[in-house]
């Protein structure tokens, strides 16, 4: 990745754009359009299909048929293997171009996007493709007179919903397992960011995946979710994104035909920093990348960070020292440390919840405002709180933008009764030089991931799910196809009558 070839990339008009249906680029039924406007910005770059229910309808036909043609769903493995694995390089061999594209759409910093967006697709697809014809079935521990096989089978069609933040990242987590398990998918990207996901469907046609199997329809989430969610004929909803929206689709599910939801929705993650920390200048400048990459917009972003009380003010010097050290700016510089927040109604949500925190008289260590206005783009300064009380509102609410919430604690106890004082459990962190003490926070805290003398970074070999608000299933592993097969018995006597 070099700073020239981005520089190409970043200025190449943004094609029109179409829904991907039953193999085949087609505009919506009404041909209306939403704008794309760019975070970098705030420059209108192209526009995305706004498809409604008859679109997404055309999109749910196509798959079942895909599906009961059987030529993916029943295919050999190796089949289904090889199709995967070539979606996995041809994603390799355009990354540059869909990380630039996307960092266009949504804002994230170059840095990480190119390795946590396409490559980290690309690894996703791999994995599962790999997998495909390595996971069996089991043969149950019968008496001898009977064989009891368990199968596991595709669902039929999965709707995956995902948010904005690391569109394709998210979007291969639900994908590749859905598809490596024989389902036929529609996907539904936010309208925050689209347009790398939309040139999926073509990359998957090119590596030999059947058409009506993979189909993606963009638009608006109270319509062609919506409109995802009541439908008769979908499966299952795998869905990234927030609370509220996680609640519509539980309720779409009973409403219609009681298709299986799974939640990945968001969190308030404590990092608890303990005064025997092995590496206290790690663990600060760690915690603020912890917080701060991707301005926030992360869904295990350590946001609560829980320091002991005998080293606060030791600890805040070298993490505001980190914090302010951090560069914001055009995010597709490779200089910029951090980049843009997603659209101007995010940021004006993060600022919204600074001047609450304000009010509510926690102390403004460092930021707190926007930044790089005359760029016409959404930039805000990393910005830490100190003296955050349990009962503020920057302690339970999620802001999914860049501000961290301090507050001290005195033992261990008093460490896990807070980090588990919200009503998320997505992700959480444990500094100590004490082995014990790791041990009993990891039994001690609610949350879907631990880590320990470290923050983030959990590769696709673990599991990655939220315990309480933070919803249930799990993306990532092997443990992922739970989500997207159905276990079926078959019941055979051997009796010699
Ligand atoms: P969002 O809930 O607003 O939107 C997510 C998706 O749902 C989008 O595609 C949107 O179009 C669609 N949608 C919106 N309204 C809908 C409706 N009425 N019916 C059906 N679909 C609808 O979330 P967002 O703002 O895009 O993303 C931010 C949220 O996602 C944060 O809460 C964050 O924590 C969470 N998140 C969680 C994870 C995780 O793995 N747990 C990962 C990333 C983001």
């Amino acid at each position: 990745m070099d700073q020239p070839a981005i520089d190409r990339l970043r200025v190449e008009p943004v094609p029109e754009q179409v829904l991907w249906i039953g193999g085949r680029g087609v505009p919506a039924a009404g041909g209306a359009t939403l704008d794309v406007t760019s975070p970098i910005d705030g420059r209108t770059i192209g526009a995305i299909p706004d498809a409604g229910p008859e679109d997404v309808h055309r999109a749910v036909v196509a798959a079942r048929a895909a599906f009961e043609k059987g030529s993916w769903s029943r295919a050999a493995p190796a089949t289904r293997k090889k199709a995967l694995s070539k979606l996995a390089d041809l994603i390799e061999r355009d990354a540059l171009e869909l990380a630039v594209l996307g960092v266009r759409d949504n804002g994230t910093e170059i840095s990480m996007a190119y390795k946590a967006e396409p490559l980290s697709a690309a690894a996703t697809f791999r994995y599962y493709a790999e997998a495909i014809d390595k996971v069996y079935g089991e043969i149950a521990p019968t008496p001898s007179d009977v064989l009891g096989l368990i199968h596991r089978e595709p669902l039929g069609v999965v709707a995956a919903i995902v948010p904005w933040n690391f569109p394709m990242m998210i979007g291969a987590w639900k994908l590749a397992p859905a598809l490596a398990a024989g389902n036929s998918v529609v996907l539904k990207p936010a309208e925050a960011a689209s347009l790398a996901l939309l040139r999926l469907g073509q990359l998957a046609a090119e590596a030999g995946i059947p058409e009506g199997v993979l189909n993606i329809v963009t638009g608006r989430g109270a319509v062609a979710g919506e409109a995802l969610g009541l439908h008769m004929d979908v499966d299952a909803l795998a869905f990234t994104g927030s609370g509220a929206v996680g609640r519509r689709l539980l309720e779409y599910s009973a409403r219609s035909n009681l298709k299986r939801v799974h939640l990945e929705l968001g969190g308030k993650s404590p990092n608890i920093v303990f005064a025997d920390a092995p590496d206290l200048d790690l663990a600060a400048k760690v915690s603020a990348f912890g917080i701060f990459r991707n301005s926030g917009q992360v869904c295990v972003a350590g946001s609560r960070l829980l320091v002991q009380s005998s080293i606060h003010d030791a600890f805040m010097e070298k993490l505001v020292a980190a914090t302010e050290k951090l560069r914001v700016g055009d995010p597709l510089d490779l200089e910029s440390d951090i980049g843009a927040i997603t659209s101007a109604v995010q940021l004006d949500k993060n600022l919204d919840h600074v001047a609450a925190a304000r009010e509510e008289g926690a102390s403004l260590v460092t930021g707190g405002a926007r930044i790089l206005e005359e760029t016409g783009g959404f930039y805000m300064e990393p910005t830490v709180f100190d003296r955050v009380r349990p009962e503020m509102k920057l302690a339970r609410e999620e802001v999914f933008g860049p501000v961290l919430a301090v507050t001290s604690f005195d033992d261990e106890a008093e460490a896990a009764r807070l980090a588990n004082s919200t009503v998320y459990g997505l992700a959480s962190a444990v500094w100590t030089s004490n082995l014990a003490t790791a041990h009993r926070m990891v039994r001690a805290v609610r949350a879907g991931v631990v880590h320990v003398n470290t923050y983030g970074g959990a590769d696709l070999t673990v599991p990655l799910g939220g315990f309480g608000q933070s919803g249930f299933g799990r993306d990532k592993s092997l443990h992922a196809f739970d989500k997207y097969t159905d276990l079926k018995t078959a019941w055979i006597s051997l009796a010699n009558r």
